[in-house]
């Protein structure tokens, strides 16, 4: 196994960025750059032992630096939408810089996936790892105390990529750590996913409304189009959630997964049958939010030259639920001084026999 660093560009500031390189002996690759902790490049073997990238992204940094929809990176402070970019903490109200719609979306308008990280690479028995943290300063995007961060990629001989997320607060704050990489198991994103097939171990979703923040009640997926506890293609019923639940435009909502928070399980199992390329996601977290890249519209142009239509890429973000700080019913993001954040979430590639 082994894990090599190269030059992947400047930010407009100057300072360098890198791009690291961990590679296991089954011809796994995975690049990640210290530019908002992106996963760049998965290459993963099919069936037939042929390797292919399964992530969406650009060839280089400019791309990302110029846009993106969040392609790879590490998201932070908090994954997902808070409702008015408002939260309460012992009788303080906080605002939130609001940078979707009237929401605060993914940590706000230079969240996380826009920061250079410190990186520090890892070698150990079976496993490479890249280290990065960052250190995010008190009332960052509007959030209190000053939060310590790592995250750590892990690549091990068992094709596993292993992100552990830890967090350290200076004032009690609210986190929510997930990582926004756009799977297409296929052809990296060519071809539309309609046709992998997706099995999530969730008994219900949180609904949303017309802004995509939680009702805040949990309904049932049973005889919905959001029943995955078996496995169906992504595309077969994505129309009827369309129909009655227009508001993502297709799969954009939080899946309550089931067993304990803090427990690693089984988040979430695709297989793309053409290539019999197979991903489980297992986490700590309590939810998933399943999007299936309803807003990705042909105006990218990534990888190679592929151009990114409407529903080429999912996303698999383990997270608390959205809004979470404002809905006292759902497991609490809240983070006190003297505590330490630290959940796993493990994306594992395979291919099914
Ligand atoms: C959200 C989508 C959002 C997308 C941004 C996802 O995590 O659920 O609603 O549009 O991120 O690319």
């Amino acid at each position: 196994m082994s894990i090599t660093r190269q030059t992947f560009g400047k930010m407009s500031d100057g300072a360098d960025v890198d791009l690291y390189t961990l590679t296991n002996e089954n011809g796994m690759v995975v690049k990640i750059t210290n530019y908002g902790g992106i996963i760049t490049s998965v290459l993963v073997p099919d069936a037939d032992g042929i390797p292919g990238d399964v992530v969406l992204g650009y060839d280089d940094l400019q791309g990302y630096l110029e846009k993106t929809p969040y392609f790879g990176a590490i998201i932070g402070r908090y994954g997902n939408r808070i409702a008015g970019g408002k939260f309460s903490i012992d009788g303080r109200t906080y605002s939130l810089v609001t940078n979707n719609g009237p929401n605060h979306l993914h940590g706000g308008t230079v969240g996380f996936d826009k920061v250079l990280w410190t990186a520090n690479t890892v070698e150990r028995e079976g496993e490479v790892a890249l280290e990065l943290s960052y250190i995010s300063k008190d009332m960052e995007e509007g959030y209190p105390g000053k939060l310590e961060t790592r995250v750590v990629y892990t690549l091990t001989r068992e094709n596993e990529i292993k992100i552990e997320y830890f967090a350290k607060t200076s004032e009690t704050t609210h986190v929510n750590l997930t990582n926004h990489s756009y799977f297409n198991l296929k052809d990296g994103g060519a071809t539309p996913h309609l046709d992998h097939v997706m099995h999530i171990n969730a008994d219900s979703i949180t609904p949303v409304d017309a802004t995509l923040i939680p009702t805040g009640v949990m309904v049932p997926v049973e005889r919905t189009p959001f029943d995955f506890r078996t496995p169906h293609p992504i595309g077969e019923r994505i129309d009827a959630v369309e129909e009655q639940i227009n508001y993502g435009g297709g799969y954009d909502h939080n899946f309550v997964l089931n067993g304990e928070t803090g427990e690693l399980k089984l988040a979430a199992r695709v297989v793309e049958p053409s290539t019999g390329r197979m991903m489980e996601v297992w986490t700590e977290e309590p939810g998933v939010q399943f999007y299936t890249g309803n807003f990705l519209d042909g105006t990218i142009t990534g990888k190679g030259g592929i151009v990114y239509n409407r529903r080429h890429g999912f996303c698999l973000e383990t997270q608390h639920y959205p809004d979470s700080p404002n809905k006292p019913d759902f497991p609490s993001t809240l983070l006190r001084p003297g505590e330490e954040y630290h959940t796993t979430t493990t994306y594992k590639f395979s291919v099914e026999n």
